[in-house]
């Protein structure tokens, strides 16, 4: 099975924690999401665990919250002792209703509104990675209304784009986040920062891409970031306290997938990050992590109920679902690759290539292409793999279609997460 929270029971059924998906299926409705929060809070310590091993404690994990946001994770994050990354007002907002301790929220984004800055500052987000001399200014100005000094972050362009199968180090300044190592961007605003009476330069902050699986875009990321940071005290005199990695830790959507262990990469950054510290002659800092993906990625499942099923000879087969792009638009956005099966007949001998399709009028949207499959009817429930991110928080409302329900599984129990979305729902503010 692609994921370890996944199991296929004495009854042919697919099981996600334990739980019969074809049970759930019936007592929700599909199309359902459903996320194994067990397997969720196992992923969280197994990165926190690696800090302590492999850091010695001085670290912090952020849940990056922009893979999968409703107030339950951040009630889980909040338990489980991570951070959270927030990306906009809405993630915040969301975040502050679930009660998360907001010093430990970290805020991103390339162009944050005045609105969302001061929500940050008026409730305490303890970290701001700025982005741009443009945010720098109006930070300051919002910092001082509130009489806060607010601790912040660059979003630093290291030069390393890790978004191709292997990855390249190149002048990568052809990006819309963050500011460029070396045109001497970076080392500007730091200056000008530190002149600033509202803000105080605590870090910096990189992230290379996502869905990696190589561990050496990262150990190249973090020595390239842990020498900046000296170069900064060299320069400016400055010492930077706070390194933050980012996140982008690959998962297996296929069988052909092979990530890395997570506690892999906390164990090969830190060698990094304490040799060049120590080579540099400058304080070892505490380390950020962001996972997103790869902490609520492998624990979630898609069900859906099969309909029409349209054979069209010597071309291929399209089975279509109750769902599609609405709730997953990665495959019509990026292509992403997924491994389905049946849920009713989980462990029923795969006899012929299909593709799934959505309800939408769009003829790309898909969920997965080539899919080996036994023989397919409607009626059937159908399972789309390791959907836990990216998929509810990219869901949308095309065609007027109500956006699924998440339902999260632990110790053999479910309970619902976020409701489904109902037709008046829709029409909420329509006027
Ligand atoms: C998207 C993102 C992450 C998380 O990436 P994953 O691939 O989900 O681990 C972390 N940090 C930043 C700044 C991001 O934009």
């Amino acid at each position: 099975m692609i994921a370890e929270c996944l199991s296929i029971g004495a009854n042919n059924h697919l099981q996600i924690g334990g739980v019969d998906t074809v049970e759930l299926a019936k007592q929700y409705g599909t199309p359902l999401y459903v996320m194994d929060e067990d397997q969720i809070r196992k992923n969280c310590r197994i990165y926190k665990d690696a800090v302590d091993k492999y850091y010695d404690g001085n670290g912090l994990i952020l849940y990056a919250s922009k893979a999968f946001s409703c107030m339950q994770i951040y009630r889980i994050m909040a338990q489980e002792g991570l951070g959270i990354d927030v990306v906009s007002g809405g993630e915040l907002y969301t975040a502050l209703k679930a009660k998360f301790p907001m010093e430990k929220a970290y805020f991103h984004g390339n162009n944050k509104t005045n609105d969302e800055i001061e929500l940050a500052v008026k409730h305490g987000v303890g970290r701001i990675v700025v982005d741009n001399v443009f945010e720098l200014g109006r930070l300051d100005a919002i910092s001082a209304k509130y009489q806060k000094k607010t601790k912040i972050l660059f979003r630093i362009k290291p030069g390393i784009d890790a978004h191709t199968h292997s990855f390249i180090q190149t002048g990568q300044i052809d990006s819309k986040f963050g500011v460029a190592l070396e045109t001497g961007e970076a080392m500007d605003i730091i200056a000008q920062a530190a002149k600033l009476e509202n803000v105080e330069v605590v870090g910096v902050h990189c992230h290379i891409g996502s869905q990696i699986f190589d561990l050496a875009p990262f150990e190249l990321a973090a020595k390239v970031m842990t020498n900046f940071m000296a170069d900064v005290k060299d320069k400016l005199g400055l010492s930077l306290s706070e390194l933050n990695l980012g996140g982008g830790y690959g998962i297996k959507y296929l069988d052909s997938h092979n990530p890395v262990e997570y506690d892999a990469y906390i164990r090969s950054v830190s060698e990094v990050v304490k040799d060049t510290a120590n080579s540099r002659g400058i304080s070892v800092p505490k380390i950020i992590m962001e996972p997103g993906r790869s902490i609520v990625g492998p624990a979630g499942i898609t069900l859906y109920t099969v309909g029409a099923v349209k054979e069209i000879p010597n071309v291929r087969t399209y089975v279509s679902v109750d769902g599609g792009m609405t709730d997953n638009p990665r495959y019509i956005l990026y292509q992403s690759e997924y491994s389905a099966l049946l849920a009713n007949r989980a462990g029923d001998k795969p006899v012929k290539p299909v593709t799934i399709a959505g309800k939408c009028c769009e003829s790309g949207d898909l969920l997965a292409e080539g899919v080996m499959m036994p023989e397919v009817k409607a009626g059937d429930t159908l399972a789309v793999l390791a959907t836990g991110a990216y998929n509810y928080s990219m869901a949308s409302n095309y065609n007027r279609i109500p956006r699924p329900p998440v339902v999260m599984v632990s110790g053999g129990k479910s309970k619902v997460a976020v409701k489904r979305e109902t037709y008046d729902d829709l029409i909420r503010n329509d006027v």
